[in-house]
């Protein structure tokens, strides 16, 4: 079968919007009664006042900030944002914390179903089949992406091999041993893994992996294509986030990702004013309302996700909306020397024109009145000095026509640069820093 849920995934798109809207103010009212958020958020809000999506609009976003501070109050650890009985809670999930204090996110035993079947959309999607032994090489600890994988995939009928508590060798192994032939890991460490393979005199392909689910950062077309070079598999790519779940994934035919409907709605509203759906081929900011889960309530969340807005067809047969790529973070997008600067063109440039580089690092300072950006690479150890000195120049002259900067190009010796395993932090703004 070609879908996972065969009704939903063809709905004609006027059938699937009455579905959303109707959801959407079902949600919304729950939330309003249930969760000391929103019955404070919402106070001006009548749900039954809402008529068209664009009544919607008038709603307030939600940020992280808010979910913060409301968890400072009772119910102890979730606060405000819990929209159950506290009793009724059974498992407990938080965000890394990277961007400051933890959201601890409560899911009943209903609400976590809810996840994973969203979750199921974006593994079959991508191929994911009962013949699969997939093989997720983390420890999930209190994490919410794998653990939705791991019982997503059990759901499906693959077979699950947890592969936490081993280092990357040991891994490598257990791949081997047990023949897994799927894998689900952030783009970072399935390149880390193919490097780590190769200086075991494995090769890549030989590890017999067949489909690959990415997650955990942007993933440009250019290392997608690249996971597959190395790995000689199919490499889709998904996006979510802990509080509002995994909302959207990538189908057989690789062009950009569906959104997991009718399961969210999704916004991508122009950044600038935060009030306006942009186009086709415009990029946005995403705003996520998960639509069927009573644990947390979320209304219109502020993803930070920044995506260029897709065609809404598919050769596949899916009725569902589609973001054509995922661009990175507002929080990655900086200004320097009054240009809007993005990480991931960087990324893109090194994974598709320059595989002799093998780790590089992008720092910007402020030297004076003036900001300075510097990348520091690594080669591989098999180029000598002459090809090294070529490398430098083609880098600096192609950063220029891709990101308008004038980039210093500093080699740095093999090794000498840090290695990444589950999120790769390549982009340091050190005006920031300086600022503190
Ligand atoms: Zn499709």
């Amino acid at each position: 079968m070609k879908y996972w849920n065969p009704y939903l995934e063809t709905l004609p798109r006027k059938e699937l919007d009455r579905i959303e809207f109707s959801y959407f103010k079902s949600i919304l009212s729950y939330a309003k009664a249930h969760s000391l958020l929103y019955r404070e958020k919402l106070k001006d809000i009548t749900p039954n006042d809402m008529k068209t999506f664009d009544d919607i609009k008038k709603i307030p976003l939600t940020d992280k900030e808010e979910l913060r501070r409301y968890q400072d109050i009772d119910p102890y650890p979730y606060g405000g944002i819990l929209g159950v009985d506290i009793q009724e809670v059974t498992t407990f999930r938080q965000t890394s914390g990277t961007t400051g204090k933890p959201v601890y996110v409560p899911e009943t035993y209903e609400s976590w179903q809810w996840r994973i079947e969203a979750w199921c959309h974006i593994l079959y999607m991508a191929g994911f089949r009962p013949h699969h032994r997939v093989f997720l090489p983390f420890g999930y600890n209190v994490y919410v992406a794998f653990w939705e994988a791991h019982y997503a995939s059990e759901k499906l009928g693959c077979e699950l091999i947890p592969g936490g508590a081993l280092d990357t060798k040991g891994r490598i192994h257990k791949i081997i041993e047990t023949r897994a032939n799927a894998m689900m890991n952030t783009p970072t460490y399935g390149l880390h893994i193919a490097g780590e393979a190769k200086n075991m005199d494995i090769n890549p392909k030989s590890l017999g992996i067949e489909r690959m689910l990415c997650a955990g950062e942007p993933m440009p077309e250019a290392t997608r294509k690249r996971l597959e070079d190395l790995f000689g598999c199919h490499v889709f790519d998904h996006i979510g986030g802990t509080e509002p779940c995994g909302w959207g994934g990538m189908c057989e035919e690789k062009q950009g990702l569906h959104i997991i409907e009718p399961f969210f709605l999704v916004e991508i509203l122009d950044r600038e004013t935060l009030s306006r759906d942009v186009e086709e081929g415009e990029t946005g900011v995403v705003v996520v309302t998960p639509l069927g889960r009573r644990s947390f309530p979320l209304i219109r969340f502020n993803t930070k996700d920044l995506v260029v807005k897709g065609k809404d067809s598919c050769l596949c047969g899916r009725t569902s909306k589609k973001i054509k790529e995922v661009v990175g973070r507002t929080d990655d997008l900086r200004k320097i020397r009054g240009v809007l600067f993005s990480p991931k063109t960087v990324e893109e440039l090194i994974r598709n024109e320059f595989q002799e580089i093998v780790e590089y690092e992008i720092v910007v300072e402020r030297k004076g009145m003036m900001d300075d950006i510097t990348i520091r690479t690594e080669v591989a150890p098999d180029f000598s000095g002459k090809e090294i000195d070529q490398v430098k120049v083609r880098l600096r002259e192609n950063l220029k026509v891709k990101t308008n900067l004038s980039f210093h190009v500093q080699m740095e010796p093999p090794g000498s640069l840090p290695r990444y395993t589950l999120k790769a932090k390549r982009f340091k703004d050190m005006r920031e820093i300086e600022k503190k």
